[in-house]
């Protein structure tokens, strides 16, 4: 499917690794010039080197910290206008309801609610203006469903979702559509870390940790970036233009609800 968005330009944060990187190596494939940042500057090089090597799409880098002030005003001086913003970053760590103080909650915040909502804030009005724009916001199956020891990520993904379902009806009669991409478990670095840490903690072995872990998914597997990543380019395509505040969940089947 011709996804009609070839030319287009793209910042995508957090994009070196993971779920990020799959929605660069997506928008890539459809022709989009892309900005991609992470903290790193090897991995993220060694990305836009791969994207460079396949397809035929302009790629900057911006090595920056996407939660800071200062890494977003790095970020958004090199991407200028753009047509698509994905936003992403890392998670909050996990812990009990007791463990978090004020601080912890700030930070959380900072990083999964009020980032997003400051790149929305500085890109959005150009595409209005320009009378076309897609953003895709990825968050977390949490959101639908929340997983006890992320409180922190629950409460701060869910401020945003509550933020992009009354942004994206604003922003809408101007070509522009909001919608959140909610990844379930996904075959990514960290959730190779994560799976070697659950080997050190119970003894089990990583083999056994994950198929422990695909039999809690109806689809019987991880998700990967790969389909990830093609599920936010059709997101960012011109055939999404009617999808507007949207909670697109891709978790395998493993949230048991009707809707
Ligand atoms: P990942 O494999 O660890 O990749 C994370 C990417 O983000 C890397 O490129 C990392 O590069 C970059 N990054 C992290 N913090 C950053 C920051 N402050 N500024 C700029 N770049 C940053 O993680 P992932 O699995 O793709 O997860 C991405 C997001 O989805 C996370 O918020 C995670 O909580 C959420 N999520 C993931 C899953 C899953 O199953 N994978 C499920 C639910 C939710 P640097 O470290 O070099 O900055």
């Amino acid at each position: 499917m011709d996804l009609g968005i070839s030319g287009k330009r793209a910042l995508v944060c957090a994009s070196s690794k993971g779920l990020g990187r799959g929605c660069a190596f997506a928008l890539a494939e459809a022709g989009v010039d892309l900005v991609l940042n992470a903290r790193g500057a090897e991995a993220l090089e060694a990305t836009a080197a791969e994207i460079r090597s396949l397809y035929k799409v302009n790629v900057e880098t911006v090595a920056a910290d996407i939660t800071s002030e200062e890494g977003r005003a790095e970020v958004l001086e090199i991407a200028g206008q753009v047509d698509i913003l994905v936003t992403n970053a890392g998670g909050p760590p996990p812990g009990m309801w007791t463990d978090w103080d004020r601080d912890d909650f700030i930070d959380a915040l900072d990083a999964n609610m009020l980032t997003p909502i400051a790149l929305i804030k500085a890109l959005v009005p150009s595409m209005m203006d320009r009378g076309w724009g897609r953003v895709v916001n990825i968050t977390s199956v949490s959101v639908k469903a929340p997983i006890p020891v992320l409180g922190l990520s629950n409460a701060a993904r869910t401020g945003l979702t509550g933020y992009v379902a009354g942004t994206s009806r604003q922003v809408a009669g101007s070509g522009v559509t909001i919608n959140n991409l909610l990844p379930g478990l996904h075959d990514t670095d960290r959730m190779v870390s994560l799976d070697k840490m659950a080997v050190e903690t119970t003894g089990k072995s990583f083999d056994d940790i994950r198929a422990e872990k695909y039999a809690s998914i109806p689809a019987g597997r991880y998700g990967s970036a790969a389909e990830f990543g093609a599920t936010c380019a059709f997101m960012c395509s011109q055939h999404a233009g009617f999808m507007v505040g949207q909670n697109v969940l891709l978790d395998g089947g493993a949230t048991v609800s009707t809707m």
